[in-house]
């Protein structure tokens, strides 16, 4: 059985997936750049009942550029996030793949928010470079959105 396991800084939070990531993505979106002091972030999408999380977390949420909220869980004693969910796209768990530690983890399959890329950020060959979310997930977070109001 696949078996994709990490945790924070400090140990103090374990995360575990038991399947191969939905999808990886790379994200140049300034909220990602803010929120992960880097210039990017890459972060995997799984199934939640595949993942498990073991430890004490603090949740931060904010509304995304699509109006959906997101949840981030990261561990109250060294800063990192654990997770992610998105309101309006229940059941998926959202990783930042750094966490497993992992230089086999799947590469990206798409990277979104392309046109706030640092210039000198490279994209692997031959994935799609979409200027925000995928068409997908923008339909979904926009439904979930309208249902609301
Ligand atoms: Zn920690
Ligand atoms: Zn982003």
């Amino acid at each position: 059985m696949v078996m994709h396991t990490g945790g924070c800084a400090c140990g103090q939070v374990a995360i575990t997936a038991a399947c191969e990531p939905q999808t990886v993505a790379m994200c140049h979106c300034l909220l990602c750049q803010k929120r992960t002091r880097s210039t990017y972030r890459v972060h995997a999408y799984f199934p939640s009942e595949n993942v498990r999380v073991d430890g004490t977390t603090k949740v931060f949420s904010r509304k995304g550029d699509s109006s959906a909220y997101v949840y981030f869980h990261f561990c109250p004693e060294c800063g990192s996030t654990i997770y992610w969910e998105v309101k309006a796209t229940p059941g998926k768990t959202g990783i930042p793949i750094g966490i497993f530690a992992d230089p086999t983890f799947p590469p990206p399959i798409v990277s979104i928010f392309t046109p706030h890329k640092h210039a000198w950020v490279s994209i692997p060959d031959g994935i799609p470079q979409n200027e925000a979310h995928g068409a997908a997930f923008a339909a979904a977070a926009a439904a979930a959105v309208a249902r609301r109001s």
